[in-house]
Formats: C-alpha cells, structure tokens, sequence
C-alpha cells in the first residue's frame, strides 16, 4: 500500500492489543484505516462454546473463518496464567490414545490464527497469560513454517512479548524438525510425547515410531539437552496394560539414566473410541517411585479439568453436544 514500514509496527502492536477493527487505530491517520478496512481481511477466530471447570480450567471451541474449529485450553496456576493452543485442524499422526487424530488432518493452522487463539483468550478472560504450551489439537512440527512464525510474532517484544523461555512445543517425535528446532528456537522448552519403554511398546502406540525409532529419537534428545543446556519434558501416558507396568518403568529408567531430563507422568484421559484405560493411581504412584529411585527426576501430572471434556480433541469431536454460550 507504499506505507512507510513503521506502520506495519504500529498495526501488529494494535492486533496483539487484541483491537479487532481499523476503527480502534487511533495513531493510524483516517485515510489508512479507511484503505484497511476496504484491502485487508480483520477476521478473527470466534469463540464458539466454552466448558468452565470448577478448578477455573477452561476450555475453549475456537470457530475458523472456513468453519473449521480447534480447542484451546486457559489453565490458572500458582505461577500464573497458561494456555494451551492448537497448531493444526486435526492430526494426522494417528496415536492410537488421542481423539485429536479421528478424522485425521483437515489443514495445518495459520501463524496468525495461533496468535489469534492467544488474543481471543486473554481477552475473553480479561486476564494475562504469560505461560504458553502448544499441546492442543495438531503436531507443531508438521507446521514447522507456520509454528516458527507464531513463535517469532508472540515473542516479538513490540507485541505481546512472551519469553521463549515460557513457551513449551510438544512433539510426538519428527526427528529433523526436532534438530531444527534447537538451533532456531535454543530457549523455547521441548516436550516429547515418549508414551513407551520400548520400541516395540511405541510403535503399538505411535506410528510416527515407524519413521523416527526410539534410538533416533533419544539421541536426538540427548543432542538437544547438550545444544541448549535445558532439560527436555518427556510425557508418558499411563495406559492399562500397555505401558504401566514395572517392566515398563524398568525399561524407561535404563534408557533415560543420566540425561537431563524429566518425565511427565500423564493420567490417560480415556477416549471412548479407543478402548484404552487409564492405570490405576496406585500403578501410577509406583511407577513414578521407580524412576525417582533410578534417578529419572519424574512426576505425575496435576489434572486440570478432571469435570470437563479435558482430553486433546475431544471438546472439538464433540462439539455437536455443546451449549452454545
Ligand atoms: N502432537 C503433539 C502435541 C499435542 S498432544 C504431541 O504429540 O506431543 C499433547 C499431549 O497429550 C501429548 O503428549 C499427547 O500424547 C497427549 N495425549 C493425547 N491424547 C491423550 C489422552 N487421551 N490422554 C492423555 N494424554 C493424551
């Protein structure tokens, strides 16, 4: 539109603000926002329903502009405000656990419509939100182009200006894009969806352990803790009878022994379709004891929205049962 670049600035600084027309741009001269509003496109996601749990947790149906939805959770704690968003309509890496992946993979998001999940929330809740997950429906890196956008736009201190050092990207394990990831993003945390002791364990579990064994994978993560010096998050649904067992723990505590790292112990969120079940807390507890005497630092999760639809994709596959707000 032959502006100077500074008003580029001045409109990304309104947009994290979370100003939704070219009206509310008020150090834009008139004929500017006028041109906006007859050139550019200011849709933005819409928040279709909500589930409101008593813990404060509170997940979101967000509506695209092509009438596609994803989820994105608020989540309070003693250190503040957490979100956890979306990166893909869908999923395509098929976990056998996860309701994500029924239906597969509509589209890969848009940087700015993960960016837009962040706006829509802190201005639905009125509140701050300064940690950030990408754990939502999606793999982020098989939106590698799209994620490293966002993470640059949200970080970018004229906007919204969240550290890297408050974001975590959760993979189910895309090895190159894990490389990639520690030399563009050193101080963004990194999370593995481990899910199995084993490479036999896994590939019952994961595909994506086909293309990327359990070898390759640790040794990209061990490479990972070296290159960034930060610890990796290694996240480990307990399944009844598939990978809880003290076989399991002895397996895991073996292949994990002496890496920086921490295990997220994660009570399965069951999922009709699939037939799994969560361990018992007891086999939890004993689990999470034999990584901790082994020397794995390890915890179990504190579950958030036990009372709502709190499992990855299931608020979106459900979406035809929900209140509307
Ligand atoms: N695709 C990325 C991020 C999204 S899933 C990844 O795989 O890491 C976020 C986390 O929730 C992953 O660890 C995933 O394995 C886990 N998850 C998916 N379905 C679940 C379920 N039903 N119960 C518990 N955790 C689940």
């Amino acid at each position: 539109m032959g502006q100077p670049a500074y008003r580029e600035k001045q409109i990304f600084k309104w947009i994290c603000r979370g100003a939704q027309s070219p009206d509310e741009m008020s150090d834009l001269p008139l004929s500017l926002r006028n041109a906006l509003k007859e050139n550019a496109g200011f849709e933005s996601l819409k928040i279709l329903s909500f589930q409101q749990s008593s813990d404060g947790t509170r997940k979101y149906l967000l509506g695209l502009d092509d009438g596609n939805c994803v989820e994105a959770v608020f989540m309070r704690y003693d250190y503040g405000n957490s979100l956890c968003i979306s990166t893909q309509v869908g999923c395509a890496m098929g976990c056998r656990f996860c309701a994500s992946t029924i239906g597969g993979k509509a589209r890969d998001l848009k940087a700015w419509e993960m960016l837009d999940e962040y706006i829509a929330i802190c201005r639905d809740t009125g509140e701050s939100i300064n940690h950030l997950v990408l754990m939502g429906i999606g793999e982020p890196f098989d939106n590698y182009a799209e994620l490293s956008h966002f993470l640059k736009d949200i970080h970018d201190p004229e906007g919204i200006g969240l550290s890297y050092r408050n974001i975590t990207v959760s993979t189910c394990g895309i090895v190159p894009k894990i490389e990639a990831f520690g030399d563009d993003f050193p101080q963004v945390n990194l999370a593995i969806s481990l899910h199995a002791s084993s490479q036999e364990e896994r590939e019952a579990l994961m595909p994506v352990a086909r293309a990327y064994d359990m070898e390759r994978l640790l040794r990209a993560c061990r490479a990972h803790g070296e290159k960034t010096g930060r610890r990796v998050t290694f996240e480990y649904t307990l399944i009844e009878g598939k990978n809880d067992s003290l076989e399991s723990a002895r397996a895991l505590a073996k292949l994990l022994k002496g890496m920086l790292c921490h295990v997220n112990l994660i009570p399965l969120n069951p999922v009709a379709e699939t037939g799994l079940k969560a361990s018992a807390r007891e086999r939890a507890e004993a689990f999470r004891s034999y990584l901790e005497d082994h020397g794995v630092p390890a915890t179990i999760r504190r579950r958030l929205g036990a009372d709502i639809d709190a499992a990855c994709g299931q608020l979106r596959k459900n979406s035809s049962t929900e209140v509307e707000r």
